[in-house]
């Protein structure tokens, strides 16, 4: 008897973790969603709503999810809510998406919170840091560590809600025509690669150069730059980049999980039913979902075959290189934090959790790959 009675209270306990568990799941893109919220529906009034992207039109992957989500949403809704999606360029010039987002001439946007450095410089711990958290670490930070806190306070003046809206999973290191033995071959190589990894590149003696995407390609052939890194396989086979560049190097210390963003004006939200907010919510997450997942199959299928099919030459950087880079990266945090409290502010709470989370790291995700 008292064994059923047990057995009974076990079942019981597990059921209302399992509910945890659900109840958890159901509110991973906002805490305050913990908070029962009225539910307001009006069935008769329909909406539509434009989506600014910085992605090229129909992009892989990226541009790609977008007009998925535009799909889940007008399927979910019933044609309630129908968002358009626009490419970078088609509407308005990609990098002045936030301005119209936040202003309201737009609804909503995705990018990555790196593209607003000049304005948020502390959004940039929720895009990608060298040498920082990886997708899944990431993740864990701002949905269930309380980043998405964080992540909204800064966005808040600028009447927006940020959400977490993909990952490109770890990046690679980038191409190069000139092999890289030792700190020395650093010293005047031209690469481009943008924001953080730039600053870090230049501080190690590189030039970092910024070049827009479609003419990389052609700065690579004609030796205008040595080096260009991208975002992984998948992309980098698309843009061809194993004909014109030597040498493929790993890791993508510069990138480790980029994590990319969906902002939305926050009156044109308050201002739809609950359900069309959840639905855009959910949404939001499945994406997230998706993109990665995407990333990470196409990188491993395409890095197959640039071995395979193309005879790439995959190279590792360096021991030297890499910790001559982790040394950089933190003389160019030292710099943006000491500048910028909110930087400070955020930079503590990720290195809290980065540093919590390295021994879960160490004894499951670590030890199981030597495996
Ligand atoms: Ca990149």
């Amino acid at each position: 008897m008292r064994k059923k009675t047990n057995r009974r209270k076990f079942i019981e306990k597990s059921l209302a973790s399992i509910a945890g568990v659900s109840a958890v799941s159901s509110c991973v893109n906002a805490p305050e969603d913990k908070v029962k919220e009225s539910i307001n529906i009006n069935f008769n009034k329909n909406y539509k709503w434009k989506m600014v992207t910085t992605w090229s039109p129909n992009m892989p992957v990226l541009g790609e999810g977008c007009n998925m989500f535009s799909e889940w949403v007008r399927k979910m809704s019933g044609g309630r809510l129908e968002i358009k999606v626009y490419g970078g360029g088609e509407l308005i010039p990609s990098l002045e998406s936030f301005d119209a987002v936040s202003n309201g001439a737009i609804e909503m946007g995705s990018g990555a919170s790196y593209y607003w450095a000049g304005k948020i410089p502390s959004g940039q711990f929720f895009s990608s840091v060298p040498f920082g958290m990886n997708s899944k670490q990431m993740n864990s930070w701002i949905i269930s560590g309380g980043g998405y806190k964080l992540y909204r306070e800064i966005y808040e003046p600028f009447n927006l809600i940020p959400f977490v809206g993909g990952n490109t999973s770890m990046q690679m290191g980038g191409w190069f025509n000139k092999e890289i033995n030792s700190f020395d071959d650093l010293k005047g190589l031209k690469m481009r690669i943008p924001g953080f990894g730039g600053k870090v590149l230049s501080k190690a003696g590189g030039t970092a150069v910024t070049v827009a995407g479609g003419e990389i390609y052609t700065n690579l052939e004609r030796g205008v730059i040595d080096a260009t890194e991208w975002i992984g396989p998948y992309h980098d086979y698309l843009m061809g980049f194993y004909q014109v560049a030597k040498y493929y190097y790993y890791p993508g210390w510069h990138e480790p999980g980029g994590v990319l963003e969906m902002i939305v004006n926050k009156d044109k939200f308050s201002e739809l039913p609950s359900d069309l907010q959840e639905i855009i919510k959910k949404g939001i997450e499945s994406l997230n979902i998706w993109m990665q997942c995407e990333f990470d199959s196409k990188n491993s299928e395409y890095l197959n075959k640039l071995l395979e099919e193309e005879g790439v030459q995959l190279k590792k950087f360096p021991k030297d290189v890499l910790d001559a880079f982790k040394l950089k990266t933190h003389e160019v945090i030292e710099e943006m934090v000491e500048s910028d409290p909110k930087s400070k502010k955020i930079f503590d709470a990720y290195e809290k959790f980065r540093v919590s989370f390295k021994d879960w790291s160490t004894v499951s995700d670590k030890i199981y790959y030597e495996l």
